[in-house]
């Protein structure tokens, strides 16, 4: 059998996430997998093959391996992958909380979905439109008094702020921690999130620039992508945790679709030292050469 080389995670890299499917048992208007290949239609790797893939990963502490999606809880083997992930390898889990909550409290210890961290490690999204929030908030306790470190997060879309904030207040009566996310993307013909490329989610034009990521981004068949945009788009990928070869490179990859880039990946936000104005990816741009060469 041919040996699996460690995936060692750079000092550079900030995230580290498997999209274990990109499908839903919810369809929110604004959720950004309805679009690309469907979920029906793209592969899936098992259980035990996510174990494998991921098992090779050396990561710090504080940085986890964040399980998501799509609903990773709909992947058939979930229980088998967050059972099977080696104790160094700290997990959160993005999640609509749709799934069996007595079955997860009978099968997975809290533990291992535990780390000292300022904010939960299971991270339910409220998707008002889609669920309704008492229901939502008692299975929340339920795992909550079983030991889990949960908390729901809700998206100020502009159509729902209010709702939002009223979720907010109920969810605090009861002990819940409930915060805010920033809405990021398209809404009427405003772009909200603050960006720091001008241009770049406008899906306006498109030109080649060299990008490099902080993030290791893997989709639901085990393949690497150089971004969010790449994975939902379906573009060729850079690499696949099943290859036994495969290493992270920390270096700027050319890049065509500039200008058709995932807010993820260009939105401003604070990296792990608190410093402002970090975002996933650094682009340089042809111009920024020439300016160098002159
Ligand atoms: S719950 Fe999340 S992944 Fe599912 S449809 Fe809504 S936004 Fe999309
Ligand atoms: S330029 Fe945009 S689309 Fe291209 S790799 Fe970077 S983030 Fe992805």
């Amino acid at each position: 059998m041919t040996e699996m080389k460690p995936i060692v995670i750079p000092e550079s890299h900030n995230y580290v996430a498997a999209f274990l499917t990109l499908g839903c048992n919810l369809k929110c208007s604004y959720c950004i997998n309805h679009f690309g290949i469907p979920a029906s239609a793209q592969k899936h790797i098992t259980g035990e093959e996510w174990v494998k893939g991921l098992n090779r990963i050396v990561t710090r502490k504080g940085l986890p391996l964040t399980l998501q999606g799509g609903e990773p809880s709909i992947h058939k083997d979930f229980i088998y992958i967050l059972n099977n992930i080696k104790p160094e390898i700290e997990i959160d889990i993005l999640t609509n909380l749709q799934f069996d909550a007595d079955e997860f409290i009978a099968k997975v210890h809290p533990d291992r979905i535990k780390r000292d961290a300022p904010y939960a490690s299971i991270r339910v999204s409220y998707h008002p439109t889609e669920m309704e929030l008492k229901p939502l908030a008692e299975k929340v306790l339920k795992l909550q008094n079983a030991n889990f470190s949960i908390g729901i997060w809700g998206v100020l879309h502009p159509s729902q702020e209010d709702e939002i904030r009223a979720a907010q207040e109920y969810c605090a009566g009861l002990g819940i921690d409930f915060r805010f996310k920033e809405f990021l993307g398209e809404y009427g013909d405003e772009l909200f999130g603050s960006f720091l490329y001008e241009g770049a989610c406008d899906k306006e034009f498109k030109k080649d620039v060299m990008c490099k990521t902080t993030e290791l981004i893997m989709g639901p068949d085990g393949s690497v992508y150089r971004c969010h945009s790449d994975l939902y788009e379906s573009r060729p990928p850079v690499g696949n945790i099943l290859d036994p070869d495969y290493q992270i490179e920390e270096i700027f990859r050319p890049c065509d679709e500039y200008g058709h880039c995932n807010p993820c990946d260009i939105k401003v936000k604070t990296n792990r030292f608190q410093q402002f104005g970090h975002t996933s990816v650094e682009i340089k741009f042809p111009e920024d050469e020439e300016d160098q060469a002159s």
